[in-house]
């Protein structure tokens, strides 16, 4: 096996694998998604790596270079930041391997949203609250299916980790406030979480759009929407004393 697409993790060099890292140090040629991953992390590279920063290239670019690669038999590290599987555009890459019959493997990464609940010291699932985190977007240049909107996710009035959006807050609130959530809902966004520069600003839909009028963060950031951010909940039953399940008898 040649070919393995990483996950970097959300920023912090030691977020990643140790998988990832040994096969970081290991890589004779590491092709890296410059525009998020920490630079930090290709100090890992063995000397002579070749690294190239994917940020300049196009998909047929990337795919070539890891066609020469796997020709000479040397082994390549495409690295991808948080995990690869959500909003890392690697279907296109691994189909295009796959076509040319290039064996690859998926290392999988922690994503940006659960280093944004790490930095926000926060479960996203309480009980009577929430049991359900909707991973999303808001509509950019990328498409989102009508089922998706925003508006109608948000009638679920689920815990919510909208990537890719910050820049649109303005919109975003509004499509929220529309799809039924209150807007004294707390929202969270965390920008850069687990980088020595992150961020973090609390407020509710009401008044999160004044909040960030004078902070510089329009990239690189997670909203979090959820009433887990502010209210009692229930005790969870995995530790409750009067309750019994398999590895522990109830007391
Ligand atoms: N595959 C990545 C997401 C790539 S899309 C992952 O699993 O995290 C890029 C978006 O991810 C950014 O617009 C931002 O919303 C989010 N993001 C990436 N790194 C982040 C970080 N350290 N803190 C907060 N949000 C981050």
């Amino acid at each position: 096996m040649q070919v393995f697409i990483v996950g970097a993790g959300p920023g912090d060099p030691e977020l990643i694998t140790v998988k990832g890292q040994k096969l970081l140090q290991t890589a004779d040629v590491i092709i890296y998604a410059g525009s998020l991953v920490n630079p930090a992390l290709l100090a890992l590279a063995k000397q002579g790596a070749k690294i190239y920063n994917s940020a300049s290239m196009t998909l047929p670019e990337v795919i070539e270079t890891i066609e020469q690669a796997v020709k000479i038999g040397a082994m390549v590290v495409r690295l991808h930041t948080g995990d690869p599987s959500i909003y890392g555009a690697i279907q296109e890459q691994m189909d295009e391997l796959k076509r040319r019959q290039i064996e690859y493997t998926v290392i999988p990464g922690v994503s940006s949203f659960l280093a944004t609940a790490a930095a926000l010291k926060q479960e996203y699932t309480l009980p009577g609250i929430s049991q359900t985190v909707i991973i999303t977007r808001n509509e950019g240049r990328t498409p989102v299916p009508e089922k998706e909107k925003l508006a109608s996710l948000a009638a679920h009035g689920a815990t919510m980790c909208i990537f890719l959006s910050v820049h649109m807050l303005d919109d975003v609130v509004k499509e929220l406030i529309a799809g039924g959530y209150d807007s004294t809902t707390p929202i969270a966004i965390v920008q850069k979480a687990s980088w020595p520069e992150e961020k973090i600003i609390r407020a509710t839909l009401a008044t999160i759009v004044e909040e960030l009028k004078d902070q510089d963060i329009t990239r690189t950031a997670m909203i979090v929407v959820s009433r887990c951010l502010d209210t009692d909940y229930e005790l969870s039953r995995l530790y409750a004393p009067e309750f019994s399940h398999m590895y522990r008898d109830a007391k």
